[in-house]
């Protein structure tokens, strides 16, 4: 990375929304910069088959899309540098921008850092992503047809993820507590479900199993009781909330209450220059399309802003 050039274009984060900003930044000539973080690739790095990104009709390999995506990008000339920002600085341009350690300036940027999946924290859970256990019931819920499946939390998420994994399999909804952040109507619509056990004021305290490389049960316990017991399952997903790569930029553009960045129409942010793409600010849908949707919009705005800037 030459950090003495001032670049048209730096985009943080590698996952589809990113990649695909990068694959349109390079074709307009931009040479984009692409920081990549510490979760290279982004949540499809940690996902199985992707089965419902068009194009691919016996599904593709998560990791291996992305790292399409990015062969691509670099094809049309777009650098890629491992590592974190650490310092931005995004109060003039051009905007200055700390990648662990080494400075680089640039006219443009593009903060597609993305969410991360909350996790449970437990050894045996994070052995096993990826093989039963998953934080995404849209991308993985298939795999479980006429299984069993374990749904963790107590939002919004859990309902809906509980709710939409009954169309595969039977779900066994498990919540820390006995009263519940969910919206009414969506905790309803949990307790109408036939296909729903809900065990209350439970936690996990192992995946099983990881001798096996594999899901096969879960160990509750309950924090009442105290009483264990051995949950049979095939599939384990983590719906506990995501937490978006804002930590950076805070205090220099708008971000909501909970971090994700506010958009102030299309993918412009409270700073002029400074665009978003993917999940960093969809809380909503937050899939590879629709990242790499994002990605293509951001990247079209920056190419626009800087040739109407004469650059
Ligand atoms: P929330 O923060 O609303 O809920 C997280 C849930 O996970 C809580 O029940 C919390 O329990 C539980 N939890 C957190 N950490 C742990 C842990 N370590 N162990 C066990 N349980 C844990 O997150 P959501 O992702 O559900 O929702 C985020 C936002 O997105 C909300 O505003 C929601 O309304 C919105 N949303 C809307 C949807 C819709 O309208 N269709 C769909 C999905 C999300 P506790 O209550 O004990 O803290």
């Amino acid at each position: 990375m030459d950090t003495a050039i001032l670049r048209d274009v730096v985009i943080v984060g590698s996952g589809c929304a990113g990649n695909t900003a990068a694959i349109y930044a390079a074709r307009a000539n931009l040479k984009p910069l692409v920081v990549m973080g510490h979760e290279a690739g982004g949540q499809l790095s940690i996902t199985s088959e992707v089965e419902n990104f068009p194009g691919f009709p016996e599904g593709i390999n998560g990791p291996d899309l992305v790292e399409s995506m990015k062969k691509q990008a670099q094809r049309f000339g777009a650098e890629y540098v491992h590592g974190n920002v650490v310092t931005a600085e995004l109060q003039r341009r051009p905007f200055r921008l700390n990648i662990e350690g080494q400075w680089v300036e640039t006219r443009t940027l593009i903060i597609a850092s993305g969410a991360s999946a909350r996790w449970l924290g437990l050894p045996s859970e994070q052995k096993l992503i990826g093989k039963g256990v998953s934080s995404c019931a849209t991308c993985d819920g298939f795999f479980y047809r006429g299984k069993k499946i374990l749904v963790i939390g107590g939002g919004d998420s859990a309902m809906e993820e509980a709710n939409f994994l009954t169309r595969f399999g039977s779900v066994t909804l498990v919540h820390r507590k006995d009263s519940f952040r969910a919206s009414k109507i969506m905790l309803d619509r949990v307790r109408a479900n036939p296909k729903i056990k809900m065990v209350l004021n439970t936690v996990v305290d192992e995946v099983l199993d990881v001798e096996q490389g594999m899901v096969t049960g879960a160990r509750l316990r309950n924090i009442v009781t105290g009483e264990t017991s051995l949950e049979p399952v095939d599939g384990f997903f983590v719906a506990i909330g995501h937490i978006p790569n804002t930590k950076v930029f805070r205090g220099q553009i708008d971000l909501d209450e909970d971090g994700y960045i506010i958009s102030k129409g299309g993918a412009r942010t409270s700073v002029h220059a400074v665009f978003h793409a993917g999940d960093v600010q969809d809380r909503v849908y937050r899939q590879a399309i629709t990242a790499s949707g994002a990605g293509c919009m951001a990247a079209m705005e920056v190419e626009r802003l800087l040739e109407a800037e004469g650059h």
